[in-house]
């Protein structure tokens, strides 16, 4: 009997299956683990939401399928707050679409406006689900590296014409995982008006637009025009400590907007509507202390994990969002086995850069998903180890 799809055979390698075994191996065997390898937030949904979500489940109104293309009071909310936060107003009916996580839209999206052999740009490193989308649409992947050099933004000049013909979408993602870098409006409106230029479609990936410590960062929707050739994904779960819940949403161009919609409506019955009220209890609430809260205990964590780090002379970045630390590789170390001596002379999980594409070799990535404490603790691991 075949139990696996040529689509799923397809797919590299899980480059992180070798550190999850050693550290579950290590986990068993009682090992002081200190994990700083995923993205999850440590910290529990702020109360205000859970008890408005307590209130939505037990209300039967909300125990019926759901409407395909959301809940009219939820994409109203994300429309209200589009605008307040960013300045762009959106018509919430054709210009937005909830979804399950963002990761529901991100990874349907290439099945939803590509045919077979259309070419899907990928960033390198990047969030590993954009590559393996655009190959389970039979699309061609085609990667671009984001260097140090040019602050993790892609060189548009630098793409192949060839590759460029045939593209139909470019993945870009700002605040970056896991590099951590920004980008500006003006990068924005460079990319819109390149996207214009190719007939190519952005996807910008804003899932941790939310996690800043400096300025806000802006979404690629503020640019003018920018709805012709953009959508923009973004969530809840990093925002409001709610990677549970599966609740995000896609904003900008009505027409990819409608073709992903008929795709899920084949696929799914939408989200559950007490989700969908309960993240909009959120987003009412984004200028509450709690969700401030939040944000400075991230940007405590960092300073605790950057101080640590350099005093041993260790290169890192400087994140202005995200909860992630890339760090350069001790000289002489790939990503893999600076990860493996971390793990099993450390106790320290963290992930390889490689695992997010070839030009993420010779970095690792840490998140700030534990306390300050826990973060103090794995400097001083790592300053024992003769790197
Ligand atoms: N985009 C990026 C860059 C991520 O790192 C993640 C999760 O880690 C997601 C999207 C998906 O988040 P969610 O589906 O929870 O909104």
């Amino acid at each position: 009997m075949q139990t696996k799809s040529d689509r799923l055979k397809a797919l590299p390698p899980y480059l992180f299956a070798e550190i999850d075994r050693k550290k579950k191996a290590a986990v068993a065997a009682g090992r002081p683990i200190i994990h700083v390898g995923i993205g999850d937030p440590d910290t529990p949904t702020p109360a205000f939401i859970v008890e408005a979500a307590q209130r939505f489940v037990a209300d039967p109104k909300t125990h019926s399928y759901a409407l395909d293309n959301g809940d009219p009071h939820f994409r109203q909310t994300i429309a209200t707050w589009f605008e307040k936060r960013f300045g762009v107003l959106l018509d919430p009916l054709t210009e937005i679409l909830p979804l399950m996580g963002s990761k529901d839209g991100i990874s349907h999206l290439p099945l939803a406006i590509m045919n077979p052999g259309d070419v899907g740009l990928v960033p390198d490193p990047g969030y590993p689900v954009y590559a393996a989308s655009v190959r389970f649409a039979e699309g061609e992947v085609v990667r671009f590296p984001i260097t140090p050099e040019r602050g993790y933004l892609p060189d548009f000049a630098a793409f192949d014409a060839k590759d460029l013909k045939r593209a139909k979408v470019i993945y870009l993602n700002y605040p970056n995982n896991p590099t951590a870098a920004g980008a500006t409006k003006a990068f924005f409106a460079v990319a819109v008006e390149w996207a214009k230029k190719h007939d190519i479609l952005i996807a910008q990936d804003a899932a941790y637009s939310e996690v800043y410590f400096e300025a806000p960062p802006p979404s690629i929707l503020e640019v003018p025009g920018a709805k012709d050739v953009a959508v923009e994904f973004h969530s809840c779960s990093k925002t409001f400590s709610m990677t549970g819940w599966r609740v995000g949403w896609v904003a900008g161009n009505p027409d990819v907007i409608a073709s992903l919609c008929a795709l899920k409506t084949n696929m799914d019955n939408g989200i559950f509507t007490a989700m969908q009220w309960a993240a909009a209890v959120a987003l009412e609430g984004y200028d509450r202390k709690e969700i401030h809260d939040l944000r400075k205990m991230y940007r405590r964590r960092r300073d605790v994990l950057l101080r640590g780090l350099k005093a041993m002379g260790l290169e890192v970045n400087h994140p202005d969002a995200t909860f992630y630390v890339w760090i350069r590789c001790p000289a002489g170390l790939d990503s893999r086995t600076f990860a493996d001596r971390l793990l099993t002379e450390a106790d320290v999980v963290a992930t390889p850069g490689v695992g997010y594409g070839p030009h993420g070799e010779g970095f690792v990535r840490m998140a700030l998903t534990v306390n300050e404490q826990k973060l103090q603790e794995v400097c001083e691991r790592i300053k024992k180890l003769k790197l």
